[in-house]
């Protein structure tokens, strides 16, 4: 695979790959130490003068089980590119944790004609080594997942025999951490004892909600009057999530519990990025028959304890019931509306007189502390008129649909161009790998190896071609129908009718707020002014392609909804600001 030192003209073009798992300070030493183990490398390979470092690449802080990492995706583009020849990396480890993957991105990286080169081990030379080493990578992902699994049953078992397995105490609590080995007779397991001084505060916050049924805005506020802090936070002053989990937990009256959640990837991503540096940043709960009971020292003890406890929790229901109730009003622009600072605006509703009003979450965010922005109230009726009077105007407006469908023709040629360019890629590579594929027919044919071998050799290679070239009557179709979306037939221009806007005032509020939802991207606004940003719907009332079709009350006629592309988030360009108003 290597290329005998000497023989190219001039010092080699290499790259070097790094990736650590975490962000931490510390691990930039680990960066620079699998730089200097490369640079080692290259010297012993090429000599003091025989190469040079075109870039190095470093994703810091991303998990190995994600391969969208931004500078490997630099890496992989650059390799297409030319930028450099030959590329180092410490461990195939450090490319992807996963076998699979790590195949994935080597293969590529041959496929572009890219040499790799590993500091822990040699990249493999025949089929054979490649053999070797997959399963080599094979078993030490299966050596990792053990010892993971390992150490997840070995918690388990700690758990389900009665012991902490916590690495941190609740609030009100002390983690004693186990002393000796389980063998010795002195031996002590990892435990909670009371914290009395923090005890004393959880008692009083239970006592606070039992039996004086204060709300946990007036607790934040109490505590932050007594000079009393959480633990850890930033702001140090307590909020109502952390009270409210508190007060839920069965740990202060002697049932601590272990594994009542797990971590998932979330359902709905509060923001959708292109890169993600872990993916399971949610996490669901299980349900509690299958929590596992771990006896803890009660804060709250005896039966009184308990009794409190319980009234707690009703108390907690009641508080939930009566929010619900007070939520009932209707916020068109709800979870759209952002206030100038930054804060998101939600709807409020009437305190004092009848007026609804979408309020800047600053307040309630800063609280107990002082707000740091003070632009007022927007009135929820006031807003929601102007902003579907304005879509419905839009959504009926032939000339806007027509500027909207116009620009979208104009992305879309100069997303062909580059298809075009794709193209051309995609039938180099193929001719390469016809290439390879004659190579091994002449191999055959000298008998190198058996039939068997020759089929096993190329059919990766006969797929591979099949693939690319399906990808490249893929594009072309692409390229036809963009063509038709980009001139515009008069028939097509007819076509695109815009919708009666008083049939979208007869919608209910809910389908209302499901367009809101899907065509508005987000507004920012302080009284008097609201600027939107979304997209305008343009395939109205075609019945070709709709999201969505409703059916007037009491007449035949079906209107056809195209709401916009469904990948929003990666198509920026048609992101725009309808209008400041
Ligand atoms: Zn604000």
């Amino acid at each position: 695979m290597t290329t005998p030192t000497g023989i190219t003209a001039g010092p080699r073009l290499i790259a070097y790959y790094g990736r650590v798992s975490t962000s931490l300070q510390e691990d930039q030493k680990t960066i620079d130490n699998q730089w200097m183990e490369l640079n080692e490398l290259a010297e012993k390979l090429y000599g003091k003068d025989g190469y040079i470092v075109v870039r190095k690449y470093a994703d810091e802080g991303w998990s190995g089980d994600i391969l969208a990492r931004p500078y490997l995706d630099q890496l992989r583009q650059d390799a297409r590119a030319g930028l450099w020849d030959i590329v180092f990396i410490y461990d195939p480890d450090r490319l992807a944790r996963r076998y699979s993957y790590q195949e994935l991105v080597l293969d590529e990286l041959r496929e572009a004609g890219k040499e790799v080169h590993f500091k822990t081990r040699q990249a493999p030379k025949d089929p054979m080594e490649k053999i070797l080493y997959g399963v080599h990578g094979l078993f030490s992902e299966y050596e990792r997942m053990k010892i993971a699994e390992r150490f997840r049953i070995g918690k388990l078992r700690k758990a389900r025999s009665g012991h902490i397995v916590l690495s941190d105490a609740l609030y009100g609590y002390t983690l004693v951490r186990k002393q000796g080995k389980p063998a010795d007779a002195d031996f002590i397991e990892t435990h909670y004892i009371i914290n009395e001084v923090e005890a004393r505060v959880v008692r009083m916050i239970f006592d606070w909600v039992g039996n004086h049924k204060l709300s946990l805005r007036k607790i934040v506020r109490r505590l932050q009057e007594l000079g009393i802090r959480p633990r850890k936070s930033k702001r140090g002053v307590w909020n109502t999530s952390t009270l409210s989990s508190m007060l839920r937990n069965e740990t202060h009256i002697g049932k601590g519990h272990y594994g009542a959640s797990y971590a998932t990837v979330p359902k709905k991503p509060f923001k959708k990025e292109r890169y993600q540096k872990v993916r399971k940043t949610s996490r669901q709960m299980k349900p509690k028959e299958e929590w596992i009971i771990i006896p803890t020292p009660a804060l709250l003890e005896g039966e009184e304890g308990k009794a409190l406890f319980e009234r707690v929790q009703r108390q907690l229901r009641d508080n939930y019931e009566t929010s619900k109730r007070n939520k009932k009003n209707h916020y068109l622009l709800a979870e759209r509306l952002r206030c100038s600072c930054g804060c998101t605006r939600t709807g409020e509703g009437p305190q004092k007189g009848k007026y609804l009003y979408y309020r800047c979450s600053n307040r309630v965010k800063n609280h107990p502390l002082p707000p740091t922005c003070f632009e007022k109230g927007i009135s929820v009726p006031i807003a929601d008129e102007k902003i579907w009077g304005k879509l419905t105007q839009l959504m009926s407006s032939k000339e806007l649909i027509l500027q909207q469908v116009e620009r979208w023709a104009t992305q879309n040629k100069n997303e062909a161009k580059t298809s075009l360019v794709n193209t051309d890629t995609l039938r180099k590579e193929i001719s390469k790998l016809k290439k390879q594929e004659t190579r091994y027919d002449e191999a055959y044919g000298k008998g190198v190896f058996t039939l068997a071998k020759l089929q096993e050799l190329v059919k990766p290679v006969k797929d591979k071609v099949a693939e690319l070239e399906s990808q490249i009557v893929q594009d072309r179709s692409a390229d036809k129908g963009q063509g038709d979306n980009s001139t515009l037939l008069p028939s097509e221009v007819e076509m695109l009718k815009p919708s009666n806007p008083r049939l979208l005032n007869d919608l209910s509020f809910e389908q209302k707020r499901e367009i809101v939802l899907d065509v508005i991207d987000g507004i920012v606004g302080v009284p008097g002014k609201l600027t939107v940003s979304g997209f305008i719907p343009v395939m109205l009332v075609s019945p070709y392609q709709y999201d969505f079709s409703f059916r007037h009350e009491g007449s035949s006629i079906t209107t056809y909804v195209k709401l916009k592309t469904s990948d929003r988030y990666c198509r920026t360009p048609e992101r725009r600001k309808v209008h400041p108003f």
